[in-house]
């Protein structure tokens, strides 16, 4: 699935597709609650009102760069707190290369987070250890995001996340801290849009007059278009993190900004418009 955006074009690599199962992540987001929300359907839930939700890297190609947006969950992975996101052994970076992105021919890695399913192909398990996947690209990361994490107590597994996803990275001099607002090339920039975590970024697309953003998670899901105040247990700060979907979606509505789902399934992008007092995602 490819998006173009004046002279971008964005790439979506798909790591994981799933249907339901996704309560734990969007509690006030029951089937009977997310069946009135029709639009959603069929792209981003089913029937039942069960939540599709996709993990998927995002490649921008500008005229000069070759960027990968966010590194999904990652091969061999230990000590995640969800099952099936540890030992996993997914055809990611075979699909990636399918698809004309070979791992060497990627120049700069993204995170829009630090979350275990943000980081996970920053790096490779060989010969038991743990090495850039991309070994060409320097990694930007957020300097306020990475401060916090480094510190933070109150989550046993980003210690683990840190450690095998990150850090690794730090070590191999390949790393470049940047500020929530930087601007990486002519056409990408980056917005702050945090809450869900404290140095959140979103990433701002814009070329030859069109423009589009990719989310990150300040949404997880098109149901918080129409529901805005739904957090999700992610979220660092909840209250914070509303305010920035309010303020984000107001800004995105009727204006012709593609946006860029990062766990949007399905067709993943569309355009912001005014429903009543909250918004839709119109295709
Ligand atoms: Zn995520």
């Amino acid at each position: 699935m490819k998006w173009r955006i004046g002279d971008v074009m964005v790439t979506k690599i798909v790591e994981l597709e799933v249907t339901g199962g996704s309560r734990f992540i969007l509690p006030q987001a029951t089937y009977e609650a997310v069946l009135p929300i029709s639009w959603l359907q069929p792209h981003f839930a089913d029937e039942r009102g069960r939540l599709r939700m996709s993990i998927h890297a995002l490649v921008v190609e500008t005229p000069q760069r070759r960027i990968v947006v966010d590194t999904c969950l990652g091969n061999d992975k230990q000590g995640r707190r969800i099952p099936h996101w540890n030992d996993r052994s997914g055809p990611f970076l075979r699909d990636m290369a399918e698809a004309g992105f070979p791992a060497e021919s990627i120049d700069t890695v993204l995170c829009t987070h630090l979350h275990v399913d943000h980081v996970g192909w920053n790096t490779r398990l060989e010969n038991g250890k743990w090495v850039p996947t991309f070994p060409r690209a320097r990694y930007l990361m957020g300097r306020a995001e990475y401060q916090h994490w480094r510190t933070a107590t109150d989550r046993p597994d980003m210690e683990t996340i840190f450690a095998d996803s990150v850090t690794p990275i730090i070590e191999a001099g390949l790393a470049q801290m940047v500020e929530t607002n930087e601007t990486i090339c002519d056409e990408i920039s980056l917005i702050p849009t945090v809450g869900h975590t404290p140095g959140h970024v979103s990433v701002m697309i814009r070329s030859r007059g069109e423009q589009a953003l990719i989310t990150g998670d300040f949404m997880h899901h098109p149901c918080q278009i129409a529901r805005p105040d739904w957090s999700s247990t992610a979220d660092s700060d909840p209250i914070l993190a509303r305010q920035t979907r309010e303020r984000v979606l107001t800004h995105l509505a009727d204006r012709p900004i593609l946006v860029i789902g990062t766990h949007f399934a399905g067709r993943t992008a569309g355009r912001i418009v005014r429903d009543g007092d909250a918004f839709c995602l119109v295709g």
